[in-house]
C-alpha cells in the first residue's frame, strides 16, 4: 500500500483502546483498559506527523524521545520503541497506564490544535506491554564493580528509579521497603483495575536481576537510622519515602466504625488482596452506602473499589465543581461509566453514628465558589442554611497525605519545610546532610509517578559523583 502523506495522516482517527463493558467491570478487578492490539498500535504512530520541532517532549517531565520511539512504533519495532523510552524512564509500563498524558506530552502534540492528539501514553504501554509479554527485556551492561554501597530508603517510583541507574554504573544497591511487598504506591495504593500487580513485580524483578538488593519489611528509622547505614558502610543513602500520612477532616464523628482513610481502605483492598476474603487473610467493611471525600486519584481508586466490592450507591463528595478536579480526566469518565454519582459543591460537617458506634449518616453543607486561593482553584464557600442528610455505612476520606515523619525525626540534622517534606538542591536532591539524597513525593508532597521517577534521575546523576568523589 502507496505511504500516505503528512495530510492524510494528520486526519486519521485517534485509535481508541479496547476496555472491559463498565456493566461488567464494575463487579471485578481486573484491568479495564485491554491494550492496543500490533495493528491498532501502527494506526495510531501514523498519525504522528513527525514535526520538525516537536512540542511534546517538552511536555515530559523525564524527557522521552516521544517521535523517536513513535517512529519505531510505525516501523514495526517494538521492543526497540521501548528501549528507546527506556533510555530515559524506567517504568514505561506504569507510566503508560497512570501519567496524566492528557496534561503532559499529549496537550503539547502540535496535532492536537486541529485534531486530537497522538494517544502517547497508550502506544506508551503497548510497547512496553509487548516487550516484556514476548520475553524480550534485555538486561543493560553492567559497569565493573566501583565497590561503593548505596541504601535507597522506600521502593516507590522515585527509589526504583535510582536504584536501577545506580546499579548499571557498577554501585552495590540496597532498597530498604517498610512494606512486605516492593513498589510504594504502585502496590499498595493504585488499585489492580487500573495497574495490574505483575507489571510492578516484574520492574522489580528486573532490577533484582541486575544486582539490587531488596529488603522488604525493613523500617528505617526503627530497626536502624540513617546515621547507622552509613556506618553499616553505604556511601549514600537517598530517602525515598513518599507522603502516605492521612490528612483527616478533624470533623465530628471522624473516629466512627466505618471510616476509613483512603490509605487504609486501599491497602487492605490492594495490598493485603482484602476483596478476596475470606480466601485472603485481610478483612474490608462492604457498604451499600459508600461515600468517598476528595476529587483526586485516590478519590476515585477509592470509589471505584467500593463500587467493585458491591456497593449500590457509592458517592464522590466533593467541596468544589468538577472542573477543579485533580483526578485525571480518564478516571473521572471511567468512574461516571461505572455508575459513581458526583455530589459536588458539597463538604461535610457531621459524621453521625449509631448505637453500636458505626456511621449511618453525614451531615452536609453546600458551598459555592468564591475568589482562587493560594493553590489558583476558586476557594469553596459554605452556603449558610443549605445543611443536608445522607445515609452512609462506609466513609473513605480521601483528602490528601501529608510526609512520613519517622526519617526526618530520626535524622538529626535534616531540614524540612513547613509541611514536613524534605528540603533538597534540586539540582542534584542532596538534603541539608551530606550524603543524603531525597526524591519524590517526600519532598514535592503528594505528585505524580512521573516527577518521582524524575527526581529519582536527577539524585541518581548526583549520587554517582557524590560516591565516586568522595575521600
Ligand atoms: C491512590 C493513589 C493513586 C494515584 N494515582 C496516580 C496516577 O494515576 N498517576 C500518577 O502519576 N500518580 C498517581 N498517584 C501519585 C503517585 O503514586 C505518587 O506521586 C508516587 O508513587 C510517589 O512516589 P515515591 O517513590 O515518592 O513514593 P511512594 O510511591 O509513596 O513510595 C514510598 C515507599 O517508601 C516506603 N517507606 C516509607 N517510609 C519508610 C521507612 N521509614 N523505611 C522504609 N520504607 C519506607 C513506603 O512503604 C513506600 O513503599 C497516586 C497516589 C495514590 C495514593
Amino acid at each position: 500500500m502507496a505511504e500516505l502523506t503528512k495530510a492524510e495522516r494528520m486526519k486519521l482517527p485517534r485509535q481508541g483502546m479496547p476496555e472491559q463493558d463498565p456493566n461488567i467491570r464494575k463487579t471485578n478487578f481486573k484491568e479495564v483498559p485491554l491494550g492496543y492490539t500490533p495493528d491498532l498500535a501502527v494506526a495510531e504512530a501514523d498519525r504522528c506527523i513527525e514535526c520538525k520541532k516537536p512540542k511534546c517532549i517538552d511536555g515530559c517531565p523525564v524527557e522521552v524521545d516521544i517521535p523517536g520511539f513513535i517512529h519505531l512504533v510505525r516501523q514495526r519495532k517494538f521492543a526497540e520503541a521501548s528501549r528507546k523510552i527506556k533510555e530515559t524512564n524506567s517504568l514505561p509500563a506504569v507510566c503508560g497506564r497512570v501519567c496524566p498524558q492528557e496534561e503532559q506530552c499529549e496537550v503539547k502534540c502540535i496535532l492536537g490544535k486541529k485534531f486530537q492528539p497522538v494517544a502517547i501514553g497508550n502506544l506508551e504501554r503497548f510497547v512496553a506491554d509487548y516487550e516484556r509479554s514476548n520475553d524480550l527485556v534485555e538486561l543493560p551492561e553492567i559497569a565493573p564493580p566501583t565497590g561503593k554501597k548505596i541504601a535507597i530508603v522506600g521502593s516507590g517510583p522515585a527509589g526504583l528509579t535510582v536504584a536501577g541507574d545506580l546499579v548499571k554504573l557498577g554501585h552495590k544497591v540496597t532498597i530498604f521497603e517498610a512494606l512486605h511487598k516492593a513498589g510504594g504506591v504502585l502496590v499498595y495504593g493504585i488499585p489492580e483495575f487500573r495497574l495490574p500487580k505483575t507489571i510492578v513485580q516484574s520492574e522489580v524483578d528486573y532490577l533484582k536481576e541486575l544486582g539490587v538488593e531488596v529488603k522488604t519489611s525493613h523500617i528505617i528509622g526503627k530497626l536502624d537510622t540513617v546515621d547507622e547505614l552509613f556506618e553499616e558502610g553505604y556511601d549514600a543513602v537517598f530517602v525515598g519515602t513518599g507522603a502516605g500520612l492521612p490528612n483527616f477532616m478533624r470533623i465530628d464523628g471522624e473516629n466512627l466504625k466505618g471510616i476509613y482513610s483512603a490509605n487504609e481502605y486501599l491497602t487492605r483492598s490492594n495490598l493485603m488482596k482484602a476483596y478476596d476474603f475470606p480466601r485472603a487473610d485481610t478483612p474490608i467493611a462492604k457498604g451499600k452506602n459508600v461515600a468517598v471525600l476528595g476529587g483526586g486519584n485516590t478519590a476515585m481508586d477509592a470509589v471505584r473499589t467500593a463500587k467493585r466490592l458491591g456497593a449500590d450507591n457509592s458517592y464522590i463528595i466533593y467541596r468544589r465543581s468538577q472542573a477543579e478536579m485533580p483526578a485525571r480526566a480518564a478516571e473521572i469518565h471511567h468512574a461516571e461509566e461505572e455508575g459513581i454519582e458526583f455530589l459536588l459543591l458539597v463538604n461535610p460537617v457531621k459524621f453521625i453514628g449509631d448505637e453500636d458506634g458505626w456511621v449511618k449518616q453525614m451531615e452536609c453543607i453546600r458551598m459555592e465558589l468564591g475568589e482562587p486561593d493560594d493553590s489558583g482553584r476558586c476557594r469553596p464557600v459554605p452556603i449558610e442554611g443549605s445543611n443536608f442528610i445522607i445515609d452512609v455505612d462506609i466513609v473513605v476520606i480521601a483528602i490528601g497525605n501529608s510526609s512520613n515523619p519517622l526519617i526526618v525525626q530520626t535524622t538529626p540534622g535534616l531540614d524540612t519545610n513547613k509541611w514536613g517534606n524534605i528540603v533538597v538542591n534540586p539540582e542534584t536532591m542532596e538534603t541539608s546532610r551530606p550524603g543524603v539524597f531525597a526524591g519524590g513525593d517526600i519532598v514535592t508532597g503528594g505528585a505524580t509517578v512521573i516527577l518521582a521517577a524524575g527526581a529519582g534521575k536527577v539524585a541518581a546523576r548526583a549520587m554517582h559523583e557524590y560516591v565516586m568523589n568522595k575521600k
